[in-house]
């Protein structure tokens, strides 16, 4: 396994990784969390896929996370009666109510306040974008007339985005609260929700998790609509990580304003100290080839340089030809760039005097301290894993080892740049803590005789208080304690 692998990779489950063997093969090649797409997830085949990574897990000791991403309201249009194609100046109807196989005359759409809600000369752009038309009137009840500006063939159940219209869906849909409590009752790790507009959405799913379990799960809010983009900065106030979804994004935005959109989406995750997740396209060539683009080589790579904790595979991995040696090809990029002195983040130390203002400011310092005295690895002990999210956003090139009692954030912390978490559930004193840590850091593999460790610890430990304590370790022997 690449153990020595900082940015993580998100794989998402499908088809083509339905063995146990592959998700295994997988694994050890550098997945490091699991996403389960709702869009067109079964539950019993979840069931079984969940259960198969924890055993994985358990077997190879990786803690792989499960991602769970709810599919949000994407808006789609419905089956079409045999092959539909439409040309430019084309008038078609887009009609809501009961479904009906589509012609190229009209098509069952499956958002039924559309014809409310959108105005005549609002853009319905369709299959990724691959289709324009342009509203032309609506009856305000149940059916659209649109004019085709984009032309080609009108495929079943293809997705229809709407950049410039206001759409009075909520953010958690029917389908989405069934799916969320079922992912609860499978215990994931993080929840992802889709076309995120505003907080109110993300309070509505902590509000839904909340009345089904008593532990907390992780957010991740998916940035693929304008609104989105706009609110960013109370969005990251209720969420606990970001995805930038190019897929619909560089839909619902012009794609060339996506670059720039990442950029500022990384910057503003790793301001508010969160992982981020850079997703869509990244290998896209591996579907149904052994070698990715250039071009792909460096979107890799680049997204690394931005400072993104994680990639993601989509299409690569659920119905792909190669989803254990496309992470392999992944694996080797950001191995290749994840360590240079070309990738800077800015630094801005802590300065609010909050009541986490110490732990923030000491592991502020452990990052910075860990690169001047080129210390191989931060060791922290937590139970809710807030220092791993601190030391992490500062992308120190030592590696982050977190020891911790609190079984659930093992897997949970998985997704985080740099992150490796233990068990460990001793605390008695200080020192030997520290000794039980480096001798596991030993064992491990990350520490030799001779290397520098910089430990966070709340002293005194026996209270599992907050962090506000370092310690400079030159390694003297590795010898491992039994
Ligand atoms: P999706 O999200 O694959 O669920 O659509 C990712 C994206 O839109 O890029
Ligand atoms: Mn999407």
């Amino acid at each position: 396994m690449p153990t020595n692998k900082k940015t993580k990779i998100v794989a998402t489950l499908g088809p083509a990784t339905s063995k146990k063997e592959i998700l295994r093969d997988m694994i050890n090649a550098g997945v490091n969390v699991f996403r389960i797409n709702f869009s067109h997830a079964d539950y019993s085949d979840v069931t079984e896929r969940v259960k198969m990574i924890r055993e994985l897990s358990d077997e190879l000791g990786s803690n792989t996370s499960i991602l769970a991403d709810l599919q949000g309201p994407k808006l789609r249009v419905g089956v079409m009666a045999g092959e539909v194609v439409v040309a430019p100046g084309d008038k078609i109807s887009f009609v809501t109510g009961k479904p009906f196989e589509g012609t190229a005359e009209k098509v069952y759409m499956n958002y039924a306040s559309f014809p409310k809600d959108v105005k005549p000369g609002e853009l319905v752009l369709l299959d990724d974008g691959k289709l324009m038309f342009k509203v032309i009137s609506t009856n305000k009840k149940d059916e659209v007339k649109a004019e085709v500006i984009q032309g080609g063939p009108l495929k079943s159940k293809k997705g229809v985005n709407l950049p410039n219209t206001n759409i009075s869906l909520p953010a958690l849909t029917e389908k989405d609260i069934k799916d969320a409590i079922f992912a609860i009752s499978q215990d994931v790790d993080w929840i992802a929700l889709s076309f995120v507009r505003f907080s109110q959405d993300l309070i509505d799913l902590q509000a839904l998790i909340k009345k089904h379990t008593d532990h907390k799960i992780p957010i991740i809010a998916k940035i693929e609509k304008p609104e989105a983009v706009e609110n960013i900065d109370k969005i990251v106030a209720y969420c606990d990580g970001l995805m930038v979804a190019r897929g619909d994004l560089g839909v619902e935005v012009p794609a060339h304003e996506v670059p720039l959109i990442q950029k500022q989406l990384v910057l503003t995750a790793k301001k508010a100290r969160i992982p981020v997740i850079i997703a869509t396209q990244m290998m896209e060539t591996m579907i149904t080839s052994l070698t990715p683009t250039r071009a792909e080589v460096n979107d890799v790579a680049n997204s690394v340089m931005d400072g993104a904790d994680a990639v993601m595979l989509s299409g690569e991995t659920s119905v792909g030809n190669y989803p254990v040696q496309v992470i392999e090809k992944m694996s080797s990029i950001l191995m290749s760039v994840e360590n240079s002195d070309l990738i800077s983040v800015p630094h801005n130390p802590p300065h609010v005097k909050t009541n986490r203002y110490i732990t923030k400011s000491v592991c502020y310092h452990a990052a910075i301290m860990a690169n001047e005295i080129k210390a191989k690895a931060i060791s922290t002990l937590t139970n809710s894993g807030y220092t791993a999210f601190q030391i992490s956003a500062w992308r120190p090139s030592a590696h982050i080892l977190v020891f911790t009692s609190n079984k659930r954030i093992l897997t949970q912390l998985n997704l985080l740049w740099g992150v490796k978490a233990f068990y460990y559930d001793k605390y008695v004193t200080t020192d030997e803590t520290i000794e039980d840590v480096n001798a596991i850091a030993c064992q491990k593999g990350f520490l030799d005789v001779g290397d520098m460790l910089i430990s966070l610890a709340a002293m005194p430990i026996a209270n599992k208080g907050m962090v506000n304590t370092l310690r400079v370790t030159e390694i003297e022997s590795c010898n491992v304690k039994k």
